[in-house]
């Protein structure tokens, strides 16, 4: 008896090739043979992968004896032990090989068991293999044949047995019509005109994906990862797919005319003898025209920032969310530091709406049917959850983080800046599913202890659902009011940023303390890692600090349930006065009571744009200031510790054991998390072992 079910595998997964030549479906005859029925031509199966093509040529990040050796190694040690290693001082790269975030978007389809999904041009497999464990069943094409061997290793070693490798040229895919739910194009499209010389390489590019769009469902999407033409970054002489700068930018004749007129070795000289220019890349309005006459005219555009290969956020391609966004990055105190000046022009690019035209590369969904231009999760989960507000026309901006156990997305009015509310999911990484659990259970607990109609003076956002679909989990929340402290400082400068935190911050401390207070009882939430107590290797290699680290922490008072996270990003102010706290996946009980007021000032010390690498770590001589010496640092943070010490009835003694308490507990949860800013609270605390008897909590000390 055939079930739906049944059916759509016999359309999809048992017959999915078709003959090059005749297009009839193929059958396999015997373990390594594929056999057209109709006109006799057959391809071979060789270690399980069907080979269509064998390519002339080899292309790859690596040559091809290295790329042997890398094989070797991975067979040998392990793919991952072998990425790492090969890639050791690069870290694009071994993002680029590992990074489960490379596929960050895959919860915006709202994938499951039933889907099949095609990567082209695997790689190394890093896509594919996040497919692998969102989708039933995966295909993945790729020309190389070490490349294949690579994931084929890869994808055996990672036990993920629902993918299958082919070997095929993307131009000429030998799969039957309308398989795929799914099919990802990520740095493929601006290489496809270079595998065929012949004609115009808009040409073969609507081609390809008029292929694409055969092979997909009626309501299946098409990811496209790819450059702008127009990007910024090409005016300051970023390298086009050519080998050369500025071509991208040059009318296309004019582009050929500077390739064949250089000198210089590129990639490419060996694949086009023609010397033409033939990598064409668009702008948006290039790509969304080139998808229409493809057949897939219902597209949405985002900028992937950093770029396409790195999606570790998705801005919708609509001038307001995307200055909203640049914003936001220069407000982050964890954003890089580097490229500084490029962020510089990104804001006024931002500010003055060119952005939109000239971000680096673009996220394209595309789809046949119009009625489906949002991705699917949307639809899935507002079935699902009732309290999910009832959108005209929802747009989705996404966040995430390299190697992440959480995405957020905001959801959108169509036009609005301001979110209607925000979806947290499960990433792909171990333990992602258990982090999410969590959050959502603190968030429970703390709704029923601040939540609306109870007396505190800061609010909490609303749990709006909690579900599962296919492999990730999804927490809808109500939206916090108010901006996050970081983005209200962050504009006022100098003297005007401490007039504004003195009239902020005593609000902020209030809600601590106040959390502090409202937990004091609370059961259910769970005690610290105890590891997160080990003190750092360059304290354990001195007998002395060893001590009075040890000496300190034993006068340390912790027995605090504790927000855990409370940064200037998780707690958000309004003009009014208002303040909400956000983000309560990390709420512990084994803190000091001044945790979070502590986490507070050393997340506004590490945002100050003053806190350069030239004084140490950054931000040091403000922590320094701030509770050994003098300075406006000093204050208002002293005088907000003394207030909340007099509402907490901590003795004033107690401070600095706590703030060593804080610092070790920080150092370690920061390191667990692989933040680069446990190495500034493991020199704050060193530094304040050593200046522990110049401590200082009195405000009036402070002022000589
Ligand atoms: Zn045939």
């Amino acid at each position: 008896m055939g079930t739906l079910t049944d059916d759509l595998r016999r359309n999809s997964a048992s017959a999915p090739y078709r003959c090059l030549a005749c297009q009839a479906t193929l059958s396999s005859d015997g373990d390594d043979l594929l056999r057209c029925p109709a006109c006799q031509k057959s391809w071979p199966i060789r270690d399980g992968v069907p080979r269509f093509f064998e390519p002339s040529y080899y292309w790859g990040e690596v040559s091809r004896s290295e790329a042997g050796e890398f094989l070797k190694q991975a067979k040998e040690i392990g793919w991952h032990p072998a990425a790492m290693s090969r890639f050791s001082g690069d870290r694009d790269m071994q993002i680029s090989l590992t990074d489960w975030q490379r596929a960050s978007w895959l919860p915006l389809f709202g994938l499951n068991e039933e889907s099949v999904a095609l990567d082209i041009g695997c790689g190394y497999g890093a896509i594919t293999s996040s497919l692998a464990r969102a989708a039933g069943q995966v295909f993945s094409l790729e020309a190389v044949p070490e490349r294949i061997e690579f994931t084929r290793i890869r994808m055996s070693q990672e036990g993920l047995s629902n993918v299958s490798l082919v070997q095929a040229s993307a131009l000429d895919p030998p799969f039957s019509d309308g398989m795929f739910d799914l099919v990802i194009v990520n740095g493929v499209l601006e290489w496809v005109g270079e595998w065929n010389h012949e004609g115009n390489p808009r040409g073969v590019q609507l081609g390809f994906l008029k292929q694409m769009c055969r092979i997909l469902k009626p309501h299946g999407t098409l990811l496209v990862g790819i450059e702008n033409r127009w990007a910024y970054n090409a005016v300051f002489g970023s390298i086009d797919h050519s080998g050369l700068p500025y071509t991208n930018l040059m009318p296309r004749w004019m582009a050929t005319w500077w390739l064949r007129r250089s000198t210089r070795e590129h990639t490419h000289t060996v694949l086009n003898s023609k010397r033409q220019y033939r990598t064409y890349t668009y702008g948006a309005r290039g790509y969304q025209k080139l998808l229409a006459d493809s057949g897939l005219p219902a597209t949405s555009m985002y900028w992937p920032d950093p770029d396409y290969n790195q999606p570790f956020s998705l801005i919708p391609l609509d001038s307001g969310l995307i200055a909203d966004r640049v914003d936001t990055l220069l407000s982050e105190p964890t954003a890089p530091l580097r490229y500084g000046w490029v962020r510089a022009i990104k804001r006024m690019l931002a500010r003055s709406g060119a952005l939109e035209f000239a971000v680096s590369s673009f996220v394209i969904l595309a789809s046949k049917a119009s009625s489906r231009r949002d991705p699917g999760f949307w639809r899935l989960l507002r079935a699902r959850l009732p309290d999910l507000p009832e959108l005209r026309a929802p747009k989705f901006s996404f966040y995430s983080n390299p190697f992440g156990l959480k995405n957020v997305i905001r959801v959108f009015e169509n036009g609005a800046i301001d979110p209607v509310c925000v979806v947290k999911t499960t990433t792909l990484s171990p333990g992602a599913g258990s982090s999410l659990d969590r959050e959502y259970r603190c968030m429970q607990i703390v709704n029923e202890r601040f939540g609306p109609g109870k007396d505190n003076s800061f609010s909490v956002p609303r749990p709006l659902g909690f579900t599962s679909i296919g492999s990730f989990a999804y927490l809808a929340e109500s939206v916090a009011p108010g901006l996050p402290l970081s983005r209200a400082v962050f504009p006022a400068t100098g003297t005007k940023r401490f007039e504004f935190l003195k009239k902020v911050l005593p609000q902020c401390v209030t809600a601590a303390v106040q959390i502090t207070q409202g937990l004091t009882s609370e059961e259910r939430v769970d005690r610290v890692d105890p590891s997160w107590l080990n003190p750092p290797e360059e304290i354990t290699a001195d007998p002395k600090a060893l001590a009075q680290l040890r000496s300190l922490l034993g006068r340390c008072q912790a027995d605090s349930v504790q927000h855990g996270d409370f940064t200037m990003e998780n707690v958000f102010v309004t003009p009014s006065g208002g303040v909400a706290i956000i983000d309560w996946e990390h709420m512990f009980r084994g803190g000091s009571a001044l945790h979070d007021i502590f986490t507070l000032f050393v997340s506004l010390i590490l945002s100050e744009p003053h806190a350069g690498p030239t004084t140490g770590a950054p931000g040091l001589a403000q922590f320094e200031e701030a509770f050994f010496g003098s300075g406006r640092w000093g204050f208002p943070f002293r005088a907000s510790i003394r207030e909340a010490c007099a509402s907490l009835q901590v003795p004033e003694r107690d401070v600095l054991p706590m703030l060593v308490h804080f610092l070790l507990l920080r150092f370690n949860q920061l390191k667990s998390r692989n933040s680069r800013l446990a190495a500034q609270h493991g020199a704050y605390l060193d530094a304040t072992l050593r200046n522990a008897d110049r401590f200082l909590i009195d405000v009036s000390a402070g002022h000589q």
